[in-house]
């Protein structure tokens, strides 16, 4: 098997080339670095199975030789990155989906997309199911993600359709764990990091806001028993463990043991209030559910942003 995945070098990606590697894919990793970076692929330069390719998705991408299969993870995720780039947001969704896909074509490879829950917006059902079609706001800054996901499924779906290319589409919903950014500007990073370092929590809005949170190694296996799937609709992939910002707050004050303060800054416009997958569909189709529970799911990750955190100034 001949596997590559665009934004191999992302939080998600790299996690994803480790572990196809370990099954015995060859792994093309192509990744423009925008929000990535090659310190979560080093350990697999000069492996043989193994291949980067620094490139921009969103320009025509050629591979040589054969290729089996193509997810498509390229994209900044977390809404401080997607505000700092929407226009590269909205092309990697968009032009970088249509050249993602007419490789698959070209290569007659399964081609698998990393949507998101996003696509739910803010949602008016909860737990939301693959059947619901969201409540997004096209014009609001959250919308540079939510529609440039929304439109990488449709073309997914047209190219499944009107081209039988063999397609997945994966809504992935909150995901954590080692190799996340340290400043990314995501709550979970946020949070321990501030804890670590004794600076104050901030929380946005009153914390009563939700998440339901999954440990990256659950979300892989779930990736990959979809890619082994048929099944053609999106299937949610996430942990429905649901709990407010301030309860994950609380949690990683008590395992850090820090003394840091939460304060409450105003909250991003367009915050989904709620969001908590329904997993029904990827319990009974793909026979998988999450099995790391968070406190051992936050403990690993804490242990890697020591780690981060130790040498002076990296990357904080
Ligand atoms: P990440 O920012 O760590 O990884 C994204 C990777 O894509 C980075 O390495 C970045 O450099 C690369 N990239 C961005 N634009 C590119 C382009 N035009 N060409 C080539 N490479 C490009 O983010 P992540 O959390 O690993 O997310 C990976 C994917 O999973 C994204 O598509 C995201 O929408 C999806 N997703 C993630 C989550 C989550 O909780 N992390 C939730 C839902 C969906
Ligand atoms: N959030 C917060 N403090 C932070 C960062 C985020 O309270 O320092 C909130 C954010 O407003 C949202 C929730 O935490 O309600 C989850 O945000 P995140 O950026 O992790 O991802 P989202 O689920 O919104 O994409």
């Amino acid at each position: 098997m001949r596997t590559v995945i665009t934004g191999g070098a992302g939080f998600i990606g790299s996690h994803l080339c480790d572990y196809l590697i370990e099954k015995g894919h060859e792994v093309v990793c192509i990744d423009n670095l925008l929000t990535g970076k090659t310190d979560n692929i080093a350990h697999l330069m000069g492996n043989g199975q193994f291949r980067f390719i620094k490139h921009n998705v969103s320009d025509y991408i050629y591979v040589d030789g054969q290729v089996d299969n193509i997810l498509h993870f390229a994209s900044p995720a977390s809404p401080f990155d997607y505000l700092e780039f929407p226009i590269q947001t909205l092309k990697v969704g968009s032009l970088g989906t249509l050249n993602s896909l007419g490789l698959a074509k070209a290569k007659k490879a399964r081609f698998l997309l990393a949507s998101t829950s996003e696509v739910y917006g803010d949602p008016q059902i909860h737990p939301q199911p693959e059947d619901y079609w969201g409540h997004v706001n096209p014009v609001g800054p959250r919308g540079v993600y939510d529609e440039a996901k929304r439109f990488a499924e449709a073309m997914t779906m047209a190219y499944y359709r009107y081209h039988n290319v063999d397609t997945r589409i994966a809504r992935i919903f909150n995901t954590y764990g080692p190799r996340m950014r340290v400043r990314d500007g995501r709550a979970l990073p946020n949070f321990m990091c501030q804890a670590l370092k004794g600076e104050d929590i901030t929380i946005f809005g009153n914390g009563l806001q939700t998440r339901s949170f999954c440990y990256i190694s659950d979300l892989v296996a779930g990736i990959y028993q979809l890619l082994l799937s048929e099944e053609r609709d999106p299937v949610n992939i996430g942990n429905p463990e649901e709990i407010t910002i301030h309860q994950l707050a609380s949690e990683i004050l008590t395992l850090t043991k820090s003394k840091s303060k939460m304060i409450f800054k105003p909250l991003p416009v367009d915050d989904p209030k709620v969001r908590q997958p329904d997993i029904s569909k990827a319990k009974k189709v793909l026979r998988w559910e999450p099995k790391v529970s968070r406190t051992e799911g936050l403990q690993k990750t804490l242990a890697y942003f020591r780690d981060e955190l130790i040498p002076a100034g990296k990357d904080a």
